[in-house]
């Protein structure tokens, strides 16, 4: 209880630093149907200087708007105003690739426009016992591991896909099979380094495991879109993944020499990627900087 006490008060110290009046929501498009939104970059969310908050996908067309993601609940209206440049029609359905605030803040005002929210249980667990939760940002329908849930609407397929606890424990990657485009959510990240929230059911071996995956099933065209920063291909998947091992390893032989988290840390073994990574050495609220993140999600995974 102490502990989940601390962690809220935690986030709404953090969240009092993001100045959502100055978020501005630039719209991307992808197919005739299928767009992205996207927080400008910029000093009005230091944890996201690269660009505020997460990303929203929309397929929009007759059958109305399918959307991915809700930004943060404070920029509900900026974002419902991109959306009604894209397309009048209703939002029928908004899905979920993960529980964080920059993801899901603004879902219970779409919900309220008449939407359907559908996400994984796990999500949803996770998400319920959070201190002072509105329930309105809750998932109404709810799915595990096993099968994707598809859409057929817009001339387009929508597989959301579940993903093994990897970002998170509830964690969906949403494939749209016609655009060839797959949002992949927040288990890979190209500002900064990867990001594995462990207090809410992520692990290594399943953000690993995702990756493998995502190399499994995209094509050498297919657009992989993260929940922040820039668009990848299925290329630039393995780089990511042999940095990822290689950080691992030498953090391993660090614990194996015995030493502690703090000497770890001291000894910089992401030293050889700080410079090639935007963001590396970015602040993370809280812990450091993005690379001592990585380091200290290493070293406790490896101490389990
Ligand atoms: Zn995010």
């Amino acid at each position: 209880m102490k502990l989940l006490a601390l962690i809220s008060l935690a986030i709404t110290a953090y969240a009092q630093t993001i100045n959502y009046a100055k978020i501005e929501i630039l719209t991307e498009q992808y197919t005739p149907n299928l767009y992205m939104l996207a927080g400008a970059p910029g000093d009005a969310d230091p944890n996201h200087p690269d660009g505020a908050g997460g990303r929203v996908g929309l397929l929009s067309g007759p059958d109305g708007i399918l959307m991915v993601d809700s930004q943060y609940e404070q920029v509900t209206a900026k974002v419902l105003s991109a959306i009604r440049k894209i397309s009048l029609q209703p939002i029928r359905y908004l899905a979920n690739t993960h529980l964080h605030t920059d993801h899901t803040g603004g879902n219970g005002n779409i919900v309220k426009q008449g939407a359907l929210l559908i996400a994984r249980e796990e999500l949803r667990n996770d998400m319920a016992r959070a201190v002072n939760m509105d329930p309105a940002r809750l998932p109404q329908i709810t799915y595990g591991m096993g099968d994707p849930i598809k859409f057929r609407m817009n001339g387009e397929v929508v597989d959301l896909i579940p993903i093994r606890a990897a970002h998170t424990g509830g964690d969906t990657i949403v494939r749209f099979e016609n655009a060839d485009v797959i949002m992949i959510g927040d288990f890979y990240r190209n500002y900064g380094y990867p990001y594995i929230d462990t207090n809410n059911g992520g692990s290594l071996k399943g953000a690993l495991e995702a990756l493998d995956y995502l190399v499994k099933i995209s094509g050498p065209n297919t657009k992989l879109i993260p929940g922040h920063g820039t668009i990848i291909k299925r290329e630039d998947i393995v780089p990511y993944r042999n940095m990822i091992l290689d950080v691992q390893s030498k953090v391993q032989d660090l614990i194996q020499q015995g030493k502690t988290q703090e000497e770890v840390l001291a000894a910089k073994p992401t030293a050889a990627y700080d410079a090639k990574i935007p963001g590396a050495l970015g602040v993370a609220p809280g812990v450091g900087t993005s690379a001592d993140r990585f380091v200290r999600m290493l070293y406790t995974e490896l101490k389990k």
